[in-house]
């Protein structure tokens, strides 16, 4: 059986299951009946898509809106998955190739309209093709007090039965009432049933700026020592020197990453599983079928690659239900090599944007002005109240108009023609004579010194706030050199506002020797 990570990500581009899709995803591959109810946008057809391709045999989706369903099986052909859908708007050649691909068993998924149940051949034609399972796009369909009422859904059950395979059911509706009319009109026992929402309000959610960030690795960890916990790093030099640091800080601390042997990286997962207080400093490729519910803490070093990750990654912590914690670092160089990450990627351009698209969601977080918790399951399409317990609705952050250093800021790179980083730029900005404004002649820039009134360090602020609102983005090609984006311009031009957070993060307690 193929791999469901692997195929998330060879075939699917992602890199991380969503909130909720992991646990449907196992439910459905191992052939039980599923009833599952996630908001619109949550991912929702991942959880049919994907055991599709893990289990053998035909699956038929059955989905009421035509151009999605088209639109689902161009995406699934474009990635190389044999997909095709009976429908009134095919053309011949279409309706051709898709019972071309049923007679030489090669179809792994089949949509079809509900009204094409009315028709006799149906089941027969599905029996022949090797039909294994059936899922049921839009199932509130099914209800008759409903106002998407499709009476032709309630063959779906007989043709159940007829088939004698496995059924899963997806709604974004979510009332009882609605939840138990699908459960009996397409199952004949309670299915297994997912409808929780995507918070976990025991765990802790907080970001922090880069400025010493192992100090405020060890120091995050020192308010739990004894504590399981795991601290994530983007390379794998930084998880063996951050075990270190935190083995000289009198943890018990350990590191993982791919590239250690098979033996050292199953000695360090039995370890975390048995010991209490290990610390593992890994890279992602730790935590894959983790299964410790007590952990206490996870730590980001480093800004992970999408929200999508973020979440899964923090999750890790506290599936106890008891209190845990989470801090997540990032600055500047890391937006940077993120985008450089996707910009150098082989993906295809569009891919590229909807990549940039779940960074940008994640650096929205990292920059929130309210509760994080209603930013992040606002984006996996819950509207949550703000939760007290993040470290925003702790302490919101002072926030200040920054539309006159916003518009500064930009004209500084115009005027270097985009050709400069941030140090260079905030040197030019407040007016810092080096030997590098000296050559270019920076000194004699109308800019020169405009932003002398604003500090180094809240210049930083801007910066990287800019670079996560994707006002600014660095180019891969120029090292760095920042480049304006299209929504900049209507600030430029003084027609839209900005608001930012002054960086109110103070300078991390240094912490005595620390090797490196
Ligand atoms: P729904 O049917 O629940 O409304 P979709 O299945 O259309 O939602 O998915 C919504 C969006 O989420 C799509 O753009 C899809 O590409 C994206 N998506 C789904 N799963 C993931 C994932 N694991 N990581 C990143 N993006 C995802
Ligand atoms: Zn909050």
């Amino acid at each position: 059986m193929p791999d469901a990570q692997d195929l998330l990500s060879s075939i699917f581009g992602f890199d991380a299951f969503r909130p909720g899709q992991e646990e449907i995803v196992q439910a459905v591959v191992a052939g039980r009946d599923v009833l599952a109810i996630m908001p619109t946008g949550g991912g929702k057809s991942l959880c049919f898509q994907l055991p599709a391709l893990v289990r053998p045999g035909l699956t038929v989706v059955i989905s009421p809106l035509i151009a999605l369903m088209r639109d689902q099986v161009r995406a699934l052909q474009e990635a190389g998955v044999c997909a095709g859908a009976l429908t009134s708007g095919n053309t011949e050649e279409e309706t051709e190739a898709v019972w071309q691909a049923i007679e030489t068993e090669r179809l792994k998924l089949l949509y079809i309209a509900p009204e094409r149940l009315a028709s006799g051949g149906t089941e027969r034609m599905l029996r022949q093709a090797g039909c294994s399972l059936i899922a049921v796009d839009e199932a509130h369909c099914v209800s008759q007090w409903g106002h998407d009422f499709r009476p032709d859904y309630l063959r779906i059950g007989e043709l159940r039965r007829a088939l004698d395979v496995p059924l899963a059911a997806f709604t974004a509706t979510a009332d009882a009432e609605t939840r138990a009319e699908i459960g009996q009109r397409l199952f004949d026992a309670e299915p297994e049933t997912f409808l929780h929402g995507f918070d976990r309000p025991n765990i802790t959610l907080s970001f922090q700026t880069k400025n010493s960030p192992r100090s405020q690795i060890l120091s995050f960890a020192a308010a739990r020592k004894g504590q399981s916990g795991i601290v994530y790093c983007g390379t794998r030099a930084k998880t063996e020197g951050i075990a270190r640091a935190l083995t000289d800080d009198g943890h018990s601390a350990c590191h993982y990453h791919a590239g250690m042997d098979a033996d050292d990286r199953r000695d360090v997962e039995r370890r975390f599983q048995q010991e209490d207080g290990l610390i593992v400093c890994a890279t992602v490729a730790f935590g894959m079928g983790i299964d410790k519910p007590d952990i206490r803490w996870v730590a980001h070093a480093d800004l992970p690659k999408s929200i999508e990750s973020y979440y899964q990654e923090i999750g890790r912590a506290g599936r106890d239900g008891a209190p845990a914690d989470t801090l997540t670092l990032f600055g500047a160089d890391d937006i940077r090599y993120r985008r450089q990450q996707i910009d150098e990627g082989m993906v295809p351009p569009d891919l590229r944007v909807a990549d940039h698209g779940r960074l940008n969601a994640l650096l929205g977080l990292a920059e929130a002005q309210v509760c994080r918790r209603v930013t992040l399951l606002g984006y996996f399409g819950e509207s949550p109240q703000p939760c007290g317990n993040c470290d925003l609705c702790e302490k919101p952050p002072e926030l200040f108009d920054a539309t006159t250093q916003v518009r500064k800021a930009l004209s500084a790179m115009l005027r270097t023609e985009e050709r400069f980083g941030i140090g260079h730029l905030i040197d030019v900005l407040t007016g810092t004579a080096t030997e590098k404004t000296a050559r270019f002649a920076h000194d004699t820039l109308p800019t020169w010194g405009v932003g002398s009134e604003t500090p180094k360090h809240q210049w930083q602020a801007v910066f990287r706030q800019m670079m996560g609102l994707d006002l600014v983005r660095p180019d891969a090609e120029r090292h760095g050199a920042l480049r304006m984006t299209d929504p900049a311009r209507p600030i430029l031009r003084g027609e839209e506002s900005v608001t930012l957070r002054r960086d109110s993060i103070k300078r991390a307690e240094r912490r005595p020797a620390v090797k490196q």
